[in-house]
């Protein structure tokens, strides 16, 4: 893996700075966005372009805070951005596909519920976007942003970094910036680039599925020592040739091989027995399935 240069500094009126426009050499009068230190801007023939720190040692805080300043520039001078498609808890099909957001105004830092979101972007409604730098969001911010109900977006402009580093390109914060915008700018906004920490949209689907889902009994039979879990009266139509026989009526899918893995599974019910001092499951008892149900 490519060591991941510096390409932003902070100038000297605290406005960021990228490589492709700061002079060369000490001359950009340019700082590092981590420690501070002054940087000189190496814009040789042989090397990308890339700021280094002048007479002191490179610090990783400072490509991870530049990188940060950059994407909030990037979110606050643009006024559309690519949203990755909506997907639903095991389905491959998505409930929406990738789509644009129009904003018309941005706030950086804004408090949400005791946590700081990155950007919040100020369309027909409101997006709240984390910018992944280093760490992934916590996942009691995550929580805190469901209870918001806002819409939430992470993008990990650090993957985004670095692809284009590893394509020789990380000088080129131009190119950087339209992968920001269009959240990672190839695969139609695939899930490498980030994903949707929140989403109304999603969790109402899922409710719904949930809702109008049927619960198909799950029966058992032993047979020299082996177990058979047999979901009853299962819809999909590759099962229906397992229908009728011995004790059968109607189709049936193997709970286990079948159910498991199948799109339409919405949950598992199982038997509870009081266990090792708590209420364990034991036993499958039903299928919730979703075939009949809302399907995107
Ligand atoms: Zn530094």
């Amino acid at each position: 893996m490519r060591k991941l240069p510096l390409i932003v500094g902070i100038g000297e009126d605290g406005k960021i700075v990228p490589i492709r426009r700061a002079k060369s050499g000490l001359k950009c009068r340019c700082f590092c966005p981590g420690c501070g230190a002054a940087l000189s801007a190496k814009k040789g023939k042989v090397n990308a372009h890339h700021f280094a720190h002048h007479g002191a040692g490179e610090c990783p805080g400072g490509i991870e805070s530049g990188l940060h300043r950059f994407a909030k520039a990037v979110l606050h001078h643009h006024s559309c951005l690519l949203m990755p498609p909506v997907l639903v808890h095991q389905l491959t099909r998505h409930v929406r596909g990738p789509s644009l957001f129009k904003y018309h105004k941005t706030s950086e830092e804004v408090g949400i519920k005791g946590f700081v979101a990155d950007v919040l972007l100020y369309g027909k409604e409101k997006l709240v976007v984390e910018l992944k730098v280093s760490h992934a969001v916590d996942s009691l911010k995550e929580r805190a942003f469901i209870r918001a109900g806002i819409p939430s977006l992470e993008i990990d402009v650090l993957a985004i970094f670095r692809e284009l580093v590893n394509e020789s390109r990380g000088q080129d914060t131009k190119e950087l910036a339209r992968r920001i915008i269009n959240f990672g700018g190839r695969d139609r906004g695939r899930a490498v680039h980030g994903r949707w920490l929140f989403n109304p949209l999603q969790h109402q689907f899922e409710y719904r599925r949930r809702k109008t889902s049927k619960q198909l009994k799950v029966k058992h039979s032993e047979w020299r020592g082996y177990h058979h879990f047999r979901t009853i009266g299962c819809p999909c139509p590759r099962r229906q040739r397992f229908h009728g026989g011995d004790n059968w009526s109607g189709s049936y899918a193997r709970t286990y091989q079948d159910c498991i893995g199948c799109p339409h599974l919405v949950e598992m019910v199982y038997d509870n027995a009081w266990v090792g001092y708590q209420w364990t499951p034991v036993r499958v008892k039903a299928v919730l399935c979703g075939w009949s149900g809302a399907t995107p």
